[in-house]
């Protein structure tokens, strides 16, 4: 692998830029002007709050251009050698080469606790100095000439990953079986940190050291209990080892947030502010189920494709907030009348939205609960129309659709 890498920049060499290595072209393959382009990137971490990208690529390109994410490439990313500064046009950002293409383009990282709306949070900082980078964002498109428009798709990537002298870094998992270049592994954080991992059941976990005895507990008794039902109930092995972070961050700040997501076996929290931390049976009720809508979002995800698609995102948070209900109940964390309480306060939130004829297609609260009433309303087991969409899923290779839960309540319902 790596040696095919190294040729295919002696190949580019032979484009005319290094005119001293031109007896080397005679010996590449005839097929070299249409390699596909590609490229390594290697995150190091190289102080206690400092990152450095190096990009590698089999081609000279002009420049790299990536998608926006609010100030946080302006704010946090410093271009190091000959690129120049960030260029904020109306598609991304865009780094342009200043000594002509090149092969190489680096980047030095700063800390960023900030978040963007809409988007996984670019780096989840713990109280110990860890962090969790968000690699999606590490994805770019080549710039081949500064005069045309660069080209569409993202550049593959093989990344390395270089801690600081015993350092933990857990790059983000790859599905089994598949190779990580292929399926954009990157969709995910990676760790760098002092913890080490820890099991919760079929769980592993990083939890921030400063989180307060009763939350640890809530969290691993949660992680052990519910994925384990979720095994048992949906029958498919993961593809992807489980992992779960939650960082702590901002404590000060009043009031309380917990901001999560689910991405490509992980599950990663961010948790401010000075309420989240007192203990309450209603926020361990909230953490509890947090969790579970999250692993929820993993099974639903548990396929060789991505099998969340982005059209009706009723179907995916409606069906977590289902499934994680009856995960609650199923795996002994809630009594039936719990269970019954919380379903019929999402039922009435669905209703009082609905009453308020707002768009319930566009509002974010209504996919949740107003999603999650479609499926009750089917009086069907929530477990028995997973399993059906998840095997439909893969067998059609499509994503979740509204003619698909269509299709499949009609099957199940004529049983
Ligand atoms: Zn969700």
């Amino acid at each position: 692998m790596l040696t095919n890498f190294n040729q295919a920049i002696m190949r580019l060499h032979c484009g005319g830029i290094l005119l001293s290595l031109t007896s080397l072209c005679f010996a590449a393959p005839a097929h070299a002007d249409n390699e596909a382009l590609r490229g390594k990137l290697k995150l190091s971490h190289v102080s206690a709050s400092l990152w450095r990208a190096d990009y590698e690529f089999n081609q000279p390109i002009e420049g790299l251009r990536f998608r926006q994410i609010g100030e946080y490439r302006a704010q946090a990313w410093k271009p190091d050698g000959k690129l120049n500064g960030v260029v904020i046009d109306k598609e991304g950002e865009t780094y342009l080469s200043n000594a002509g293409p090149t092969t190489r383009f680096s980047f030095f990282i700063q800390p960023y606790g900030k978040l963007v709306e809409g988007e996984y949070a670019p780096i989840n900082q713990f109280t110990d100095g860890a962090a969790s980078i968000y690699m999606g964002f590490f994805q770019a498109s080549a710039i081949l000439d500064k005069a045309a428009a660069p080209k569409p798709n993202e550049i593959p990537l093989k990344i390395e990953y270089q801690g600081l002298q015993g350092e933990t870094v857990l790059p983000p998992p790859s599905r089994i079986g598949v190779d990580p270049v292929n399926e954009k592994q990157a969709q995910a954080y990676a760790y760098f940190g002092p913890q080490q991992v820890s099991s919760a059941g079929a769980m592993q976990v990083i939890l921030d050291p400063a989180m307060p005895v009763w939350m640890r507990d809530t969290l691993l008794v949660t992680s052990a209990k519910i994925s384990g039902y979720f095994e048992s109930a949906y029958q498919r092995p993961l593809l992807t080892p489980l992992l779960m972070t939650v960082a702590l961050s901002d404590l000060e700040s009043s009031g309380m947030s917990i901001k999560g997501g689910a991405s490509q076996g992980q599950i990663n929290f961010r948790v401010s502010g000075k309420q989240s931390v007192i203990d309450s049976p209603a926020l361990r009720d909230a953490f509890s189920q947090l969790i579970a809508h999250e692993i929820a979002h993993i099974w639903q995800n548990n396929l060789a494709h991505e099998a969340i698609g982005g059209d009706a995102p009723w179907i995916h948070e409606g069906g977590a907030e289902a499934m994680s209900l009856d995960a609650m109940y199923g795996s002994g964390l809630w009594d039936k009348d719990k269970f019954l309480a919380m379903q019929t306060r999402r039922w009435n939130e669905c209703d009082k939205l609905t009453n308020a004829k707002i768009d319930l297609a566009s509002n974010y609260r209504a996919q949740y609960v107003c999603g999650m009433k479609r499926f009750d309303d089917t009086k069907l087991s929530i477990v028995t129309i997973w399993r059906a969409l998840i095997a439909e899923s893969e067998r059609s290779g499509k994503v979740y659709s509204e003619q698909m839960v269509r299709d499949i309540l009609t099957q199940l319902q004529n049983r």
